[in-house]
């Protein structure tokens, strides 16, 4: 991204702020890798935290490889508050087959000195694993290995776009297994750790149905910024440039076009009609356009994988929550029954 598309970028942001009167405003950094233009996000971030007119709270974050982190560069995002999260897909024998740099080699030894850096300056830090059809057996190695590296806090997630098969699946539903029975003994042990896949899909059963406001709502509370100043609803549609129907508007070019980003906005909604009758339907990933986008290359139909894996996940997160919830296990019960459980545990883990 060139300079004078940031600073367009960043008067669009504050314009939009002010015009919707936001409270929040998030600000991601992503790639490729965004490390890649460190200096460029400084001086975004540098030039939002300097804004005199800003009454929304502002936070940073940055997903990253790793393969360019160094204790400078972690010290200078620690400085502006710019919340990193590592993507790390297990241990090198799995890492190095699904992340290689140019060169086609593997990125686990770059990645495992990342990983000290990170752990080192933010001990809450976030790690994303993503599983494949390769690593599909593996999720139990995977999260086991980066909780071995220090990592509390584990988004772990599949690559929708990938091409799954029934195969695919029934090792993924084994591996699953085998991660609700790590889980039940970390959690029997007391140790405190967030695991996405699993802890969304205990909330959903024990607060109820995720919130309209706690959806996403395409391409109005959020949208992605590509480094030409194109507009997209959110990150996956940023590589689309041969499909200008998810182009919602340009940040030099009069900012968003309301006919298409309603156009977009609306082709997203949920739930798909597919969906009707489903007893699924309110805990079901199947509102995110990015999965459904990513797997079926349309926002308008359900993602079959999706469909899948919830139909294969949610049963073995059910019974596993189950079997603690019978033994009135007390770290269980405090995590998903407090709602002061994410404070406790934040503070606990920095002090
Ligand atoms: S489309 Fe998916 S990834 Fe994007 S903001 Fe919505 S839920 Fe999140
Ligand atoms: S499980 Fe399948 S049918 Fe049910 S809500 Fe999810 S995507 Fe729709």
């Amino acid at each position: 991204m060139q300079i004078d598309t940031a600073n367009a970028a960043i008067d669009f942001v504050l314009s939009e702020a002010r015009k919707s009167n936001v409270q929040y405003l998030d600000i991601t950094f992503f790639g490729g890798e965004p490390l890649i233009e460190s200096e460029l996000l400084f001086l975004i971030a540098d030039r939002f935290r300097n804004e005199k007119s800003l009454d929304q709270l502002l936070s940073f974050r940055l997903s990253t490889n790793g393969t360019l982190l160094t204790e400078h560069l972690m010290e200078q995002m620690m400085q502006r508050e710019i919340y990193v999260s590592l993507s790390v897909d297990g241990p090198p024998d799995i890492h190095d087959l699904q992340r290689v740099n140019v060169a086609g080699k593997g990125s686990s030894q770059a990645v495992e000195k990342a990983i000290q850096v990170l752990l080192k300056a933010n001990p809450c830090a976030n790690v994303t694993c993503v599983l494949t059809p390769t690593s599909a057996s593996r999720a139990y190695d995977c999260i086991d290995w980066l909780f071995n590296k220090g990592f509390r806090y584990f988004n772990l997630t599949l690559d929708y776009g990938a091409d799954w098969t029934m195969s695919d699946m029934k090792k993924l539903e084994s591996s699953y297994r085998e991660l609700g029975i790590w889980y039940e003994q970390k959690i029997s042990k007391n140790h405190r750790f967030y695991l996405s896949c699993f802890d969304e899909r205990i909330r959903s059963r024990t607060m109820g149905k995720i919130s309209n406001s706690e959806k996403c709502d395409l391409g109005f509370r959020q949208f992605s910024i590509a480094p030409d100043g194109g507009l997209y609803p959110c990150t996956q549609f940023v590589t689309t440039a041969g499909l200008p129907e998810f182009l919602i508007g340009h940040v030099k070019q009069g900012g968003f076009n309301h006919d298409c980003r309603k156009y977009v906005h609306n082709c997203s909604e949920s739930p798909k009609p597919e969906c009707k009758g489903c007893a699924l339907t309110d805990r079901c990933a199947s509102w995110c356009s990015c999965i459904n986008f990513a797997s079926t290359g349309s926002v308008t139909s359900a993602s079959p994988v999706i469909c899948h894996h919830e139909r294969v996940l949610i049963p073995i997160v059910d019974e596993m929550a189950n079997r603690l919830w019978r033994k009135r296990n007390r770290m269980f019960l405090h995590k998903h029954y407090n709602p002061s459980y994410p404070l406790i545990d934040f503070l606990e883990h920095i002090v």
